[in-house]
């Protein structure tokens, strides 16, 4: 059993063979097609395609204009992609708490105690598909005049009373891996609702040339400015034809996640000290459920769980090892205090989680579990 699994078939397959024997294989119309449907999708005025959930993070600060000496306010108990990009923009990443173990997102109380003069965004991640309180967060931002950014890298399809995740600050981060909810191989995409944002993404994402191949192939142009110092983080046809097939899957897979995820907490919930977290609360919440988080019993070994589970056939894994303890991060001058993260992170194990889990599968892991942790 694996931590997650892509499902191959006909339409992908076929789909593929007609970009490669269209012999257009970097940007062009799949690329166009998939902005238009993933922009439409989420309701906003620009999607932006790109060659991953890193460079579309990258892009996002980079275009908000997150520079030298500016902060950025982020979970620590994120992956580490999006602390190094605020530090490869020059700026700083300053690590926030998360709110307790019902609740892993970020707490809105000790982002506002994050902040500083220094501050230029907020950026919220999402986790495991969960949205993250954001009417606080978006209150904060605006009251203090910092740019909100979603790493909604988990979180296509998520939504709050019917807005999705990655619309609702200046600007959402989606990756395509494959091991994330709609899986193209490599591939993320930007979502936006400014237009200035939009352009200056466009211009970074093709090397801050004014035009691209696409519009010259099309005789639209015949020459270029440079204009910025851009990057080449484009997604190339192949990928965006995926990522088509992908998209039309995508809310029927979300909800099978939800049943997944729901069989787990009302079978294994009944163990002593195992919960899952984010029980559902509202009707207002959509979550995309990326990932199936447990919190193990304070004083379970959470290694010797994971021998037991994989000698099960099972296979389990951490989301995440907080950045602020990484060698490259730990150390910080001026790093906060995380007690809730410290707390939490040793106890987190991610459970297998994909759609086309059948019930065996589910009842295999659930037994599995019952057998390690249930006396
Ligand atoms: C996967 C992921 C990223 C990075 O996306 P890539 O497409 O792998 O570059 C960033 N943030 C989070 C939360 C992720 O899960």
């Amino acid at each position: 059993m694996p931590l997650a699994d892509v499902l191959v078939d006909d339409e992908l397959l076929t789909a593929v063979a007609r970009v490669i024997s269209s012999g257009w294989w970097s940007m062009g119309p799949e690329v166009e097609e998939f902005e238009r449907a993933y922009a439409a999708f989420c309701g906003s005025r620009h999607a932006l395609a790109v060659s991953n959930g890193t460079a579309a993070l990258h892009l996002t600060l980079l275009a908000a204009g997150c520079g030298p000496d500016d902060e950025v306010v982020l979970p620590s108990l994120n992956f580490v992609a999006a602390a190094n990009v605020v530090s490869h923009c020059g700026a700083t990443p300053v690590f926030c708490d998360i709110v307790g173990p019902e609740d892993l997102n970020l707490d809105p109380a000790d982002v506002e105690a994050a902040i500083s003069p220094a501050t230029k965004a907020i950026l919220v991640l999402h986790y495991g598909g969960q949205p993250c309180d954001i009417e606080p967060l978006l209150a904060i931002a605006n009251r203090h005049g910092l740019a909100l950014i979603e790493d909604a890298a988990h979180a296509p399809g998520a939504a709050v009373a019917g807005q999705l995740c990655g619309t609702f600050g200046l600007a959402g981060c989606f990756s395509f891996f494959s091991n994330k909810n709609l899986p193209t191989g490599e591939g993320g995409m930007i979502v936006t609702d400014d237009d200035n944002l939009a352009d200056r993404v466009r211009l970074l994402r093709s090397h801050g040339m004014t035009t691209l191949t696409w519009a010259r192939h099309r005789g639209h142009a015949h020459t270029y400015d440079v204009v910025a110092r851009g990057f080449n983080y484009r997604l190339d046809e192949v990928h965006a034809a995926i990522g088509l097939v992908q998209l039309g899957r995508l809310v029927a897979a979300n909800e099978s996640r939800g049943q997944i995820v729901s069989r787990y907490r009302a079978a294994l919930e009944r163990l002593a000290g195992l919960t899952i977290p984010f029980a559902p609360t509202s009707a207002n919440v959509s979550p995309a459920h990326h990932l199936a988080v447990a919190v193990l019993p304070p004083r379970s070994s959470r290694s010797d769980v994971r021998a037991r589970l994989s000698e099960c056939g099972i296979q389990t894994s951490v989301h995440y090892p907080p950045i602020h303890n990484f060698s490259e991060y730990a150390n910080q001058a001026g790093a906060r205090k995380l007690p809730i993260t410290d707390a939490m992170a040793p106890r987190l194990r991610t459970l297998p989680l994909y759609a086309h889990m059948d019930d065996q599968q589910v009842a295999l892991v659930i037994d599995s579990i019952l057998g390690v942790l249930g006396h």
